[in-house]
């Protein structure tokens, strides 16, 4: 199987290039902030819960949220060719899960690719996403707080992949076929 992270700040592109990959390597997806957004589109008591940490800018905890991927693992079809990880980990607990539950289904993660934007665009690129979408927590002082929680919380985990050897380093700035056919190399010489 082929188990790969997306892994980079808000706005840095992780959806835009999951369905790229998707498309050429056949995985299932598991965004966690979508699975979030369709809980409070749907009204769910999960969904109030998420919106009150989404709306903020903070993080699900960690139990809720390795909670959620666990059951998004159950559901994925046997003959899976594996999995894109986009929006998990966040955390270093949910880094040490996620390695957990993929060795229960006698798998590994196969990379991390990290997509490495500067903040000036990160930021840029979400408050356009927020006009042309009406994302909730696209706006300026939600995106602010999620850039922090991203550098206090999210960031440590580029290291502790790196230290893995599993980080794949990629610049993320310019357009999405030539941002994707640096991905596709980097999966390719894995
Ligand atoms: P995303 O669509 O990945 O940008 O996620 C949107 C929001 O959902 C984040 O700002 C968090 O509030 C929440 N979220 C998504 N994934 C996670 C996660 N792995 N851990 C904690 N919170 C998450």
């Amino acid at each position: 199987m082929l188990n790969l992270v997306l892994f980079g700040a808000p706005g840095s592109g992780k959806g835009t290039q999951s369905e790229k990959i998707i498309d050429r390597y056949g995985l299932h997806h598991i965004s966690t902030g979508e699975v979030l957004r369709k809980q409070i589109k749907d009204g769910t008591e999960l969904g109030k819960i998420a919106d009150s940490y989404i709306s903020k800018g903070h993080l699900i905890p960690d139990d809720l949220m390795i909670d959620i991927l666990r059951q998004e693992l159950k559901s994925l079809p046997k003959d899976s060719k594996g999995v894109i990880f986009d929006g998990f980990p966040r955390t270093i607990p949910q880094a040490i899960e996620l390695e957990k539950l993929l060795a229960e289904q006698a798998t590994e993660l196969s990379g991390v690719i990290g997509l490495e934007v500067p903040e000036e665009e990160l930021v840029a690129r979400m408050i356009k996403r927020g006009k042309e979408t009406g994302r909730a927590d696209d706006n300026i002082d939600t995106i602010l707080n999620r850039l922090k929680v991203y550098h206090d919380q999210t960031e440590p985990l580029k290291e502790h992949y790196q230290d893995k050897g599993s980080y794949m380093q990629i610049d993320g700035l310019g357009d999405v076929d030539s941002i994707f056919a640096s991905i596709a190399k980097a999966i390719e010489a894995k």
